[in-house]
């Protein structure tokens, strides 16, 4: 059976990271994995993770199953960090099951939106996340694209955004990044989240809110604040959320996935065929992950840690597009990089073409994925002037 399989190529970022770590350049950049760095190119252990950690291995008392649903507590804690005062509101609507990691939470949203409606399309922008659309297909969905990212312009293509959102058949699923677009970080202002929302209302389409990188934008509540209007003015949406970015815990696997429907009744229901899901994929969930959220929100002290901790990443993201946008224009690049500053989270499009980008890690080992896109954190206060002198070779 196994003879008969053909190789698959392999994930272009995976085969960057790869290149990287066996390249000997000691001036060496990846820009190309999403994960957040610190000033040394390091991705540490948050200190509220750590002490949540020494807590749980004094405390925990069995290793039993926790399951389908995964930590209730944590699933709470998930629903007010996401829906803040709005919760109260909606709370008899709303039930959440934790889940591997964001992808885990797509993934369990995908095989419930096949339960509900089997020939259900999901919209998704383009450009998105690549695994969107794998993993959507996977479970035999029909993936569109509706137009988003403004290549030319570094913005957004919002008109034609919306004439696409109009067309979409009732019942179909609109897949929507909350905030720091992956890959384009270009995200909608609140006008145009209002405009969405009625949409959505007034169309039938059911809003999908991938939220990855809550905290990373311009702050909790803020980077949510599109999926609190989209919940105060629909009946239903479902909410897939990753603690891998906020918490630094990318390889413990948490997320969530979260339903809010239209009654109690219909969540009850709603939330049964959520767990069976869950049940014939993985069957329950790992506890790590969960519990360390968890205990931090369920400490004044740890979570203002965690706050702490969460705004030095995004003053530094911040700081960071900021830094970049001045070098390249103080190496005297003709192109405009204005763009890169008015965008959010870790993301951005540097929009220069294959040959720039093979020049950038043949000659410089600067490592970018083939779309362009870069993670800004992988820059630092010490390697970007080598970063902008080889952008302005390449450019220039
Ligand atoms: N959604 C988006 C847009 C992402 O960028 C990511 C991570 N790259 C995820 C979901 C999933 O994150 P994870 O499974 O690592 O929690």
């Amino acid at each position: 059976m196994f003879s008969e399989l053909k190789p698959l190529p392999t994930d272009p970022i995976l085969g960057l990271m790869a290149a990287y770590k066996q390249d000997t350049n000691p001036n060496k950049i990846d820009l190309g994995v999403g994960v957040y760095k610190d000033e040394h190119g390091d991705t540490p252990v948050l200190k509220a993770v750590k002490q949540a950690e020494a807590f749980r291995l004094e405390n925990e008392k069995t290793k039993s199953y926790i399951g389908l649903a995964g930590n209730l507590e944590f699933c709470h804690k998930m629903e007010q960090l996401l829906l803040g005062e709005h919760r109260t509101l909606l709370a008899n609507r709303v039930r959440t099951a934790q889940t591997p990691g964001g992808t885990g939470a797509l993934r369990v949203a995908a095989e419930f939106i096949k339960r509900c409606n089997s020939n259900a399309t999901v919209w998704v922008t383009t450009p998105t996340w690549a695994n969107h659309i794998s993993l959507f297909e996977a479970a035999g969905l029909t993936v569109k694209e509706y137009p988003y990212y403004d290549y030319e312009n570094k913005g957004l293509l919002f008109d034609e955004m919306i004439n696409t959102l109009k067309q979409v058949p009732k019942g179909d699923i609109v897949l929507l990044h909350a905030c720091c677009h992956n890959p384009s970080g270009m995200d909608l202002n609140e006008e145009q989240w209002k405009t969405v929302a009625e949409l959505a209302k007034e169309v039938g389409f059911t809003p999908l809110i991938d939220i990855a990188y809550q905290g990373f934008g311009s702050s909790l509540d803020d980077d949510a604040k599109g999926l609190r209007l989209i919940a105060d003015t629909v009946e239903e949406l479902i909410v897939c959320s990753s603690c891998s970015k906020n918490f630094g815990l990318y390889r413990e696997r948490i997320g969530a996935c979260t339903l809010i429907a239209k009654d109690a009744a219909t969540a009850d229901i709603s939330n049964s065929v959520l767990l069976s899901v869950v049940r014939s994929i993985y069957s329950m969930p790992p506890a790590h992950g969960a519990d360390i959220v968890n205990t931090i929100l369920s400490s004044e002290e740890l979570t203002k840690m965690w706050h702490e901790e969460l705004d030095e990443m995004r003053t530094r993201i911040n700081g960071l597009r900021t830094l970049i946008k001045n070098s390249l224009a103080a190496k005297g690049v003709d192109q405009d990089f204005s763009f890169i500053d008015r965008q959010n989270g870790m993301f951005s499009f540097l929009g220069i073409n294959k040959e720039q980008i093979e020049r950038l890690q043949k000659e410089y080992a600067i490592y970018i994925v083939g779309s362009s896109r870069v993670n800004v954190a992988g820059v630092s206060h010490t390697n970007i002037d080598y970063f902008a002198n080889a952008v302005a070779d390449v450019l220039n």
